[in-house]
C-alpha cells in the first residue's frame, strides 16, 4: 500500500464512543487533553527541541484556560493519542488574535501548504483533519433544509437540527487524478490556477454525481485534451486538506497524443520523456512536491 503525505494520522477517532456524552465532555474537562487550535486557515506551529518545526497541541493545563473558555469556541474531539489522551481542534475564527487564548511562546500561527514539507508526517495528517472537520463546522451553522442553527453531536463529528430532525455528516470531497501516460511519455499540464507558476502537474477534476471513479477519470481527461482513454489503473489515495478532499489517484493509458486543450482549464500541456520528467529543470519548469500525490504517481510512472 502506497503512503502519501497527509495519510498516517495515529489518532484513534473513537467512532464507536462518540455517541457516549458523559465520556465526550469527560475527555474536554481532562487537563492533560490537547488542544489543536486553528485561527482563520492558520495553524499553531513550534519549534522542537532540535528546531524542527511541529505541529503545536498544548495542553489545556499548559494553556492555563477553564474549560469553558475553550469550550465557548466551537471544538471538535479528533481522538485518542497514544497514552489515552485527547486531541480536540477548536476554531479561534471568532477572536481578532489568536494570542487572546494562545500566547506567542506556544508558536506562531502560520498557513500550512507553505510548512506541510518541513512537518511530521503523522502531524500533518493530523492538521488534515481538524482542517477538513473545521471548515466543514464553519460552513454548515445552519440546517440546509430548513434553515434553523444545526447544534454539534459526537463529539463535533455530526451536526444535528433540533427543527426537521436532519443529521448533517462531514463532507469529503472526491476529486480524481491521473497520469496519462502513452509509449513512454507522461501527459503534464500547467493549469489556469496557477498562473504565475511553470507549474506542471497531472489531470485532475471532481467526481460528479451518479460516477464512478474511472469514469470520472475518463471524462476529464476527455474534457481537458480530447484524449481517448485505454487503460485505467488505480494507484493509491490521499486526504488533501485544501480544504477538505479526498484525491483518488490513477494511472491512465492514452490511445493517442494528439491534444484538443479545453483553455479555461489547461494553459499548456507537453507529453514527456523520463529525462525530461527527472530534470525539469532543463525545461525551467517546475514539477509536483513531495507531499502531492501528484508525485507518487509521476514517481510510480518512472518507476
Ligand atoms: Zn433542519
Amino acid at each position: 500500500m502506497h503512503a502519501n503525505f497527509y495519510t498516517g494520522n495515529p489518532l484513534d477517532r473513537l467512532a464507536l464512543r462518540r455517541d457516549d456524552e458523559a465520556f465526550m465532555l469527560e475527555l474536554l474537562h481532562d487537563p492533560a487533553s490537547r488542544f489543536l487550535p486553528v485561527w482563520r486557515d492558520r495553524h499553531l506551529i513550534a519549534q522542537g527541541e532540535t528546531q524542527e518545526l511541529r505541529v503545536g497541541m498544548p495542553t489545556r493545563q499548559a494553556l492555563g484556560h477553564p474549560v469553558e473558555a475553550l469550550a465557548a469556541l466551537p471544538w471538535v474531539l479528533l481522538g485518542l493519542q497514544a497514552g489515552d489522551r485527547a486531541v480536540f481542534a477548536v476554531d479561534l475564527g471568532a477572536l481578532e488574535e489568536p494570542a487572546a487564548l494562545v500566547p506567542p511562546e506556544f508558536g506562531r500561527f502560520e498557513p500550512l501548504r507553505p510548512l506541510a514539507p518541513s512537518l511530521p508526517a503523522d502531524e500533518a495528517a493530523i492538521l488534515a483533519q481538524a482542517r477538513g472537520l473545521l471548515h466543514w463546522r464553519r460552513n454548515h451553522l445552519f440546517c440546509g433544509h430548513c434553515g434553523q442553527a444545526t447544534v454539534p453531536q459526537q463529539g463535533g463529528t455530526r451536526l444535528g437540527c433540533p427543527e426537521c430532525g436532519l443529521q448533517h455528516f462531514p463532507r469529503t470531497d472526491p476529486v480524481v487524478i491521473m497520469l496519462v501516460h502513452h509509449e513512454g511519455r507522461a501527459l503534464l499540464a500547467r493549469g489556469t490556477r496557477f498562473p504565475g507558476r511553470r507549474l506542471f502537474s497531472a489531470l485532475a477534476g471532481f467526481i460528479e454525481p451518479g460516477e464512478s471513479a474511472e469514469e470520472a477519470v475518463a471524462r476529464e481527461v476527455f474534457e481537458e485534451t480530447g484524449i481517448r482513454l485505454r487503460r485505467i489503473a488505480y494507484h493509491s489515495s490521499q486526504p488533501w486538506p485544501y480544504p477538505n478532499s479526498l484525491m483518488l489517484g490513477f494511472l491512465a493509458e492514452a490511445e493517442g497524443r494528439a491534444l484538443t486543450l479545453d483553455d479555461n482549464e489547461i494553459v499548456e500541456a507537453h507529453w514527456l520523456t523520463p529525462d525530461e520528467v527527472r530534470h525539469p529543470e532543463r525545461l525551467d519548469i517546475e514539477l509536483p512536491g513531495a507531499t502531492a500525490i501528484a508525485h507518487s504517481l509521476i514517481s510510480a510512472w518512472l518507476g
